[in-house]
């Protein structure tokens, strides 16, 4: 559910009509619903107030402080992947004993800086980052809290560019190399084993990888705990999909029937890195038409947002529902179009073949479902400024990231002496 609609005739972001940032600040410009992005938290972190969990959010998903800064205040904690997402989450005000660490690539100055700032959990990827981790906490004299990620072998059934829990995977250690690794985190000076981990995948729309994987998870605690090993927490990742259009993902209710029952009696601390679940729907990308273009037979909607504003629909083939600003009218003819960015790469697409009402130059239009890994997967390719990012909250909009001057695009480079 969103609070995303129209009214009179008007596409609204909670009570605000969306021509009127368009206005004020220009297109394109992702907008944000604090009404959706709080219902999510409550809903997801709700089904889990019974249990001792602890709900990270996966700032990967939206970076933007004021996103964070929300989520902060209703007790979220952060899954980070960087030191510049270990800053964020602290600039928004999240609890280092709330932030886990995630990821295949952590350097040394990334750990060091973790461990200053003393977050919950690192989670370990491979038997040379455990090395690593343990000489960096050692110097500093302190131990870092560490879980493994184990692969758990499932198929995810999601895009293969973000399914994450097969055995071939670069994430994450086999199952049966996990075992021989918390040896070894066990004879390490600066290593503290606190728990396990696992994430599979994103987008997922179906029960049945996730329960496998939790079981798997489940029972490579116990084999932990017979050998003695610490299990204060495991960590289920994220995960759970949204619908972008006709998808039916299970609702957080379902995957939390599945958590309880497959973690029914652990007696540890279980942490959710929810990213998409509780940010894609909360946003949208909002875009003008610059021409409508026909081509023999097709139609091509030209807009002022592309695949460096929104990378989805030409990274993954996503489907994000398009919708007009100002609603049509009623009996308007639909016809099939192609909706297109300016970008000099033909997989500057946004839609191919989409049955719509074909809107005229210079009107509005939204890309639905546009909150997860839409801005922060933004690039300046074409030399196009990152664009401006505004939160709603009831009647009231604020600019939560200006839109990126053209100065500001060009003073990062700087002439070497043999060219001046
Ligand atoms: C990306 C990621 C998440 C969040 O995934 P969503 O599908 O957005 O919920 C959680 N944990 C890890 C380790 C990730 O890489």
């Amino acid at each position: 559910m969103d609070f995303f609609q129209y009214k009179n005739g008007v596409y609204h972001a909670e009570d605000v009509p969306l021509p009127a940032p368009a206005a004020a600040i220009g297109t394109p410009f992702y907008c944000y619903s604090a009404a959706t992005l709080e219902r999510h938290y409550k809903v997801f972190s709700g089904h889990f107030s019974d249990m001792d969990a602890m709900v990270c959010y996966a700032v990967k998903a939206n970076g933007n402080l004021a996103i964070l800064k929300t989520l902060a205040r209703l007790g979220s904690g952060a899954d980070v992947v960087s030191e510049g997402e270990i800053r964020l989450a602290l600039a928004a005000g999240v609890d280092p004993q709330r932030i886990v660490f995630s990821g295949v690539g952590k350097t040394a100055a990334e750990m060091a800086f973790a461990l200053e700032k003393n977050i919950f959990q690192f989670n370990i990827e491979s038997e040379p980052e455990l090395r690593f981790l343990s000489d960096i906490a050692k110097a500093k004299n302190t131990k870092a809290r560490i879980a493994v990620r184990v692969n758990p072998d499932v198929e995810a059934g999601t895009h293969a560019k973000i399914s994450t829990g097969h055995k071939e995977s670069k994430f994450g250690v086999a199952m049966p190399e996990a075992m021989p690794l918390y040896r070894l985190a066990a004879t390490l000076p600066g290593i503290e084993i606190q728990g396990a981990s696992v994430h599979i995948g994103s987008q997922l729309t179906s029960l049945g990888p996730f329960a496998q994987a939790f079981a798997r998870l489940r029972a490579f605690a116990g084999e932990l705990r017979a050998e003695s090993f610490a299990v204060k927490t495991l960590d289920l990742g994220g995960g759970l999909g949204i619908p972008y259009g006709q998808e039916d993902p299970p609702l957080p209710a379902a995957y939390a029937d599945i958590v309880k029952r497959e973690m029914k009696g652990v007696g540890c601390k279980i942490i959710f890195e929810p990213g998409r679940v509780l940010v894609g729907n909360a946003g949208i990308l909002v875009s003008r038409v610059i021409y409508v273009k026909k081509s023999g037979e097709r139609i091509f909607i030209v807009v002022d947002a592309a695949m460096n504003d929104l990378l989805r629909p030409s990274l993954y083939g996503a489907y994000h529902d398009i919708v007009p600003i100002a609603a049509p009218p009623g009996d308007a003819p639909t016809e099939l179009a192609d909706v297109a960015g300016p970008i000099c790469e033909s997989g500057d697409v946004f839609a191919e073949r989409r049955l719509m009402k074909i809107p005229e130059a210079g009107d509005l239009l939204a890309f639905r479902s546009a909150g997860a890994y839409g801005a922060s997967m933004a690039s300046t390719y074409n030399a196009r400024p990152l664009v401006a990012e505004v939160m709603v909250k009831g009647g009231q909009y604020a600019v939560v990231r200006s839109r990126e001057t053209y100065e500001a695009l060009l003073k990062r480079d700087t002439l070497p002496s043999w060219l001046l």
